[in-house]
């Protein structure tokens, strides 16, 4: 799809994991219910365009995510296909039981790197949560399930600020601690920068925190979402987190422009040889569809880019 030549940059993996949270961190922040056929067909939709993990939906109580009230429906209707992997996010033992009874393989818990967003969105503080999620990592692992662990404002908080690196290195640490299989740095406002990512990335490998259990997941706010996740690759991370068409934002980022966008992503690496698996035009047709769906153009410069003229 992209017609314009291909050259790598020195340093750069050969091949990276997109992790899509379209389904799950993209519609969580529609304003709108979106019908469960819709979201059935985005998801089936996402792993023909060649997506290996789509996270799917959330447990979390409906009082709190009414957009997905649904994810036991949406979960039992999904043709869930070998070797294509179904992250649900799982706040607590209720919702890993949920989803244990639904065959999910693949599950995320959402912590806080500060104390401000830990109890704006979890209700209690960073040790707390954790003590939280401890029983249902140990379990899901003892389940032979995959666990991520999200860590959420990473390099800026709307009430603290700058985030100190050792506090997030602290708080990674025990999240991994905890049998996090997976940590996904999260920059939930898009404040971060190139050199603040390579930063992070650094101290936590100085920490011994493996590069293979590192992902980003970095939001466009300030335009950087593309520069910061070069930086991440340059630093061997190969897991990125990005939504189809761009979907969602952040309810706590005033400029809410939200996830980076898969296309933009995939402009990017297939542009750099970094071989994805993932179709672009397949890609790019999926979320014009969803533009039409929600009734709203896609925010992403590449499907607008390939849809229009
Ligand atoms: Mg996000």
């Amino acid at each position: 799809m992209n017609h314009y030549g291909v050259d790598p940059l020195p340093g750069l993996p050969g091949r990276v994991t997109i992790c899509e949270v379209g389904p799950r961190d993209g519609l969580q922040n529609e304003a709108g219910l979106v019908p469960v056929e819709v979201k059935v067909e985005l998801v089936e939709r996402l792993v023909d365009a060649g997506h290996t993990v789509v996270e799917t939906t959330s447990m979390v109580h409906p009082a709190w995510v009414p957009q997905l009230a649904d994810a036991e429906e949406v979960l039992r209707r999904v043709d869930r296909r070998p070797g294509v992997r179904y992250p649900v996010l799982v706040p607590n033992r209720r919702g890993l039981d949920r989803a244990l009874d639904l065959g999910v393989t693949d599950i995320a818990v959402f912590g806080s790197a500060t104390e401000s967003f830990a109890k704006a969105n979890l209700n209690r503080g960073v040790t707390e949560s954790l003590e939280m999620f401890a029983p249902v990592v140990a379990r899901a692992r003892e389940a032979g399930l995959h666990v991520r662990g999200y860590l959420s404002m990473c390099w800026g908080d709307p009430w603290e600020g700058a985030v100190l690196i050792s506090q997030v290195v602290s708080v990674a640490t025990r999240l991994l601690g905890l049998g996090c299989t997976e940590l996904a740095l999260g920059d939930t406002i898009g404040v971060a920068t190139p050199g603040r990512v390579a930063s992070l990335i650094d101290a936590l490998l100085a920490a011994e925190v493996p590069l293979d259990r590192i992902a980003v997941h970095f939001h466009d706010t300030y335009g950087q979402g593309l520069a910061n996740c070069l930086a991440a690759l340059q630093r061997g991370v190969t897991t990125v987190d990005a939504s189809a068409g761009g979907l969602g934002g952040c309810p706590y980022a005033k400029s809410a422009t939200g996830n980076l966008a898969t296309e933009d992503l995939l402009w990017q690496l297939d542009g750099l040889g970094v071989h994805t698996g993932v179709d672009l035009g397949k890609l790019v047709e999926t979320s014009d569809w969803l533009a039409k769906e929600l009734r709203r153009p896609s925010p992403s410069r590449t499907v607008r880019a390939l849809t229009q003229g």
